[in-house]
């Protein structure tokens, strides 16, 4: 289990590394996900009556330091750093960015000698151009003179990142490296869910743990999350607009989170959770529901708006998360440790983003992508924890059934001699094959025993003839106490037990207080395969120890052949 522990550690420290690493300090063949020269951009409002042209001509009114999230929302100019590159036939180049928030986006692409190509969409088109990994990427037009700079005009433009995020200039080769790795990157995901997804139910049908079903609402969710936010929608779907691909996208993770939450309900034990947590936890998943339909549903009417309360809300799903691992901590469960391991990279990424977009941390691919990897990190974790939990309830199982077999054992026996009692004794009697000799053994004038010695020497003696019964029984034998002072030895006809010698026997054996007890015994011989039979042998035996005790007792009478 250590070992097993220190792996998990292992993977949890690679994934937050991977993450914390700039992408720029990579290899090459890492940044593939971010294709081609990175542009830096300045930033002015766009006003009424403005013309491209114009702007292109005299770029007074640009700001080049403010960060452009600090504009706030409306329309916008944006413009590039000089490119000074050809797009040729041989090497064509395209314009990549991050998708956002925007209404309207109208790409000019700036000649050095002067000419300008416009490429104008609204949020239906923006959606035909998205690329994996959700980039909106233009083909810029061949033209003899070389690019000398890109200008975007931005209406309504939410703002909250910024107005062009991650703008890039890639050549076709370097966009489809970047497809190529993020349909891998993609793939890898999808498969992992799907396979998590199908053991989980499987396991399901079998095991019917509720926590098995959270976790493939979680994974769903996660999945259909991954499906809008990685463009995959887009390209499944080209006439959906991008802003409801991007609603769509809040929504899931949201429905995420909350059945994330529902998870961690479900995975503690039913003792860390007391009347308040569980009301909190109910009110924690049914508003992060509602903030995902609801954001969804009405975002367009007042999207910063939205997206603060979409945050908020996001953010306060800490609450119920941080109580149920205090709980679980302070009630001792066995699975926190694997729940802190599992949780370790969302919480993580969910950290290392907000760095990021209070400006700490620069931008990075893997940044971007982390909510992702982390989840990914996360539902194999998890799927590890849950075979861990299921590994702990089946020893819980297996204990019980220990325990219940035990239970039964006992049920069957003679609490004072340890043999089999006559419900037993007859529960395993009745139906054995083959011809069976039975012979019933009864103390000869117990009452006076009793009388003699007591009551609990006269157990005594009825252990002591017990053990002498055991000594003398073949293995496949039953013997038991059928009465107060009466057994019943049963055995297979070929290996019969001889009356003669037990009584013998018990002569010989020392009694309690020395007393002398001696027994008598009927037996008889058939076949005892039902209950009919069963009677009929019993009949017989009984009969010849009522003989054997007419004729004197201390001795042995068989019956004669039915
Ligand atoms: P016999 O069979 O020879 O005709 O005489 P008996 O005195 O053995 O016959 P009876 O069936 O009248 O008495 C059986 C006695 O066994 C009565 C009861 O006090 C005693 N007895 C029954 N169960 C127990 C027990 O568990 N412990 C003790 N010490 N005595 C028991
Ligand atoms: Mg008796
Ligand atoms: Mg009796």
């Amino acid at each position: 289990m250590t070992r097993g522990i220190i792996t998990l550690l292992g993977l949890a420290v690679a994934l937050a590394a991977m993450l914390v690493f700039p992408v720029e300090a990579r290899p090459p063949g890492w940044s593939a996900g971010t294709a081609g020269r990175p542009l830096s951009t300045c930033i002015r409002r766009a006003a009424p009556g403005d013309d491209a042209r114009a702007i292109a001509r005299d770029l007074t009114g640009f700001d080049c330091t403010t960060p452009q999230q600090q504009f706030g929302s409306g329309n916008f100019w944006v413009i590039s750093e000089p490119v000074g590159e050809r797009s040729r036939s041989r090497r064509p180049l395209n314009a990549r960015m991050l998708s956002l928030w925007q209404g309207q986006v109208t790409l000019h692409v700036l000649y050095t000698d002067g000419r300008i190509e416009t490429m104008s969409d609204d949020a239906v088109g923006l959606t035909k151009r998205i690329q994996l990994g959700a980039i909106v990427e233009y083909t810029i037009p061949r033209l003899r003179a070389p690019v000398d700079r890109l200008l975007w005009k931005v209406e309504g433009s939410s703002n909250l990142y910024a107005v062009v995020r991650n703008p890039r200039v890639a050549t076709d080769a370097e966009s489809n490296r970047a497809n190529l790795f993020m349909t891998a990157l993609y793939s890898a995901f999808g498969g992992l869910c799907i396979a998590l997804l199908t053991y989980n139910l499987a396991l399901w049908t079998t095991l019917r743990y509720r926590f098995q079903l959270a976790y493939a609402a979680m994974v769903t969710a996660l999945m259909a999350y991954a499906f809008t936010s990685s463009g995959a929608l887009a390209w499944a779907m080209p006439d959906i607009s991008n802003i409801v691909r991007l609603r769509l996208n809040y929504m899931l993770l949201m429905l995420t989170a909350a059945s994330a939450i529902w998870f961690a309900r479900t995975f503690f034990e039913e003792h860390v959770f007391g009347p308040r947590m569980r009301m909190l936890i109910r009110i924690s998943i049914g508003t992060l529901i509602a903030a995902g339909i609801g954001f969804a549903l009405f975002a367009p009417l007042a999207p910063n708006l939205a997206h603060t309360m979409y945050n908020w809300v996001f953010v306060s799903m800490l609450l119920p998360i941080v109580a149920i691992v205090v709980s679980a901590w302070r009630h001792r469960s066995n699975f926190l440790w694997l729940f802190g391991i599992a949780w370790a990279a969302p919480i993580a990424s969910g950290s290392l983003r907000v760095l990021s977009s209070l400006g700490l941390l620069p931008w990075s691919f893997w940044l971007d992508n982390s909510t992702l990897l982390a989840m990914a990190a996360e539902a194999l974790l998890s799927s590890i924890a849950i075979t861990y939990r299921i590994r702990l309830l089946s020893r819980e199982r297996d204990a019980a059934l220990a325990a219940e077999t035990v239970a039964r054992r006992l049920a069957d026996l003679d609490p004072l001699t340890g043999l089999l009692n006559r419900r037993a004794f007859l529960g395993h009697a009745i139906g054995r094959s083959g011809p069976q000799t039975l012979l019933i053994l009864d103390l000869d004038r117990f009452k006076q025993v009793n009388d003699t010695i007591g009551h609990d020497g006269g157990d005594e003696v009825l252990r002591t003839v017990a053990r002498t019964l055991r000594t003398l029984a073949p293995e496949t034998g039953l013997i038991a106490r059928i009465g107060g002072e009466e057994f019943a030895l049963l055995c297979h006809a070929d290996q019969p037990v001889d009356p003669d010698t037990l009584l013998a026997r018990l002569r010989a054996t020392r009694m309690p207080y020395d007393l002398r007890v001696t027994a008598s015994i009927g037996s008889a011989h058939g076949p005892i395969a039902n209950e009919r039979e069963w009677k009929a042998l019993y009949r017989a035996a009984d009969q010849a120890l009522f003989d054997a005790k007419s004729a004197g007792r201390d001795r042995a009478k068989t019956a004669l052949a039915a």
